[in-house]
């Protein structure tokens, strides 16, 4: 037997958005002026009456082994919830936490899908669907939309990607990486799809409360009980409330399947860190004023953001209505050269850009959105300004 890694992993590439993040705070600890437009995480701390629930749960004791799901409080706090915020009714026995919404994913992919599973995906899509798919041996179904549609694929492209194979599709809205929100009537169209197929939707709801010009959520679960008889709700606490590194996800779904996936999670992981599960319950519990500020923060500077961009000759963007990321359409610039450097794609204009301004972002080609770069915003206005400033000094350098 040769000394190989399995071919199941062999093909797996690393997480290019978690990557560029790494690579521009190194360049930061190395004392270089690095802007990061690239990551995926709040800027903010976490809320100082979290991090004292933390402090309490260990002065507590809480220190043990949880159930592999996620303690009964945590899992109560979220079925209330769910309850309250989202108008839905769900008891603790349908939920599982994990260790980030990222976990909780990987684990109700393996829990639905056999070999030659197809799960829809509509794209743009965040980079780690595709993958966590394959690992659990399933076969992503790219459906494609446009930025003239919000980057929301049409009724017909989503039905006619649909074949005896489909298991699921992923819903993500708001979305990461474009910001959009799905309408009740988009939504509506895949409920009814899915009804009569059938198939599970995985409905991404981790952005959640990042939703402005005073929209509201919907889920789609929320469009009646056949529908949310076969979906699967994931949520967490990174983003809303600054917790990116305490790791707490959660599913809300099916029981069958919650705990099939709990009983692989036993074996895999077992409870997510009982401290964090704690600091998550008073996250969820406790007074949501923290998440008002925050999100009244992304919207300005969303706001700031998208009026520079369009005043910068050669790229524009489309306003997004959730989220933290923006769509920088950079396809005018394609074909121009900086330094001798053909922009041939999105990968070369991060990179150039990385290299020559010390300007993170991560290429569209991430996220199956050649022509596009993503830009967050989970940053100081002023290193946005400075960002920005920098991105039309590049531009006006190309030949
Ligand atoms: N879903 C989407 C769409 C995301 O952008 C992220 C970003 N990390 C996650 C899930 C996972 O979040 P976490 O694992 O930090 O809870
Ligand atoms: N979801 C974030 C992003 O897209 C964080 C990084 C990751 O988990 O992929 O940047």
């Amino acid at each position: 037997m040769s000394l190989t890694i399995s071919h199941r992993c062999q093909s797996i590439a690393p997480s290019l958005t978690l990557k560029i993040d790494a690579n521009a705070k190194e360049m930061k600890a190395r004392g270089l002026d690095v802007v990061s437009f690239g990551a995926g995480e709040p800027d903010f701390p976490t809320p100082a009456h979290i991090r004292e629930a933390a402090k309490e749960a260990i002065d507590m004791g809480l220190t043990r082994y949880t159930p592999a799901a996620g303690t009964k409080e945590l899992r109560k706090a979220i079925c209330e919830k769910l309850r309250v915020e989202n108008d839905m009714t769900y008891s603790y026995g349908d939920i599982i936490v994990s260790n980030g919404a990222k976990h909780s994913l990987f684990t109700l992919m393996q829990a639905i899908l056999d070999p030659g599973d197809e799960v829809l995906i509509p794209t743009p899509c965040w980079i780690s669907y595709p993958e966590m798919v394959r690992m659990a041996g399933g076969v992503p179904v790219y459906v494609p939309s446009t930025e003239e549609n919000n980057f929301i694929p049409t009724n017909r492209d989503i039905a006619s990607r649909v074949t005896r194979r489909t298991k699921a599709i992923i819903i993500t809205s708001p979305s990461n990486p474009n910001g959009s929100v799905w309408s009740r009537e988009q939504l509506e169209f895949v409920a009814e799809l899915a009804i009569t197929h059938p198939f599970y939707v995985i409905s991404d709801e981790i952005y959640e409360k990042l939703i402005y010009d005073g929209q509201k959520h919907l889920s789609i679960a929320n469009l009646g009980e056949e529908i949310k008889a076969q979906t699967f709700i994931v949520n967490g606490v990174s983003k809303s409330y600054a917790m990116t590194g305490w790791r707490i996800g959660y599913v809300a779904g099916p029981r069958n399947v919650i705990k099939a996936m709990t009983n692989y999670q036993s074996h895999a992981s077992s409870n997510a860190n009982s401290i964090a599960q704690y600091a998550a319950l008073k996250a969820i519990s406790g007074d949501q004023s923290c998440v008002n500020e925050m999100v009244a923060e992304f919207e300005r500077r969303r706001n700031a953001m998208c009026e520079r961009i369009n005043s910068i000759e050669g790229v524009s963007c489309k306003k997004p209505q959730g989220a933290f990321y923006i769509m920088l359409n950079i396809k005018e610039l394609l074909g121009r050269s900086y330094n001798g450097r053909v922009l041939e794609g999105s990968m070369d204009f991060a990179e150039l850009l990385l290299a020559e301004k010390q300007v993170a972002l991560v290429p569209g080609v991430a996220f199956e959105a050649e022509g596009y770069c993503r830009l967050s915003y989970a940053s100081s206005m002023e290193n946005i300004m400075k960002g920005l400033d920098r991105i039309e000094e590049f531009i006006q350098g190309l030949e």
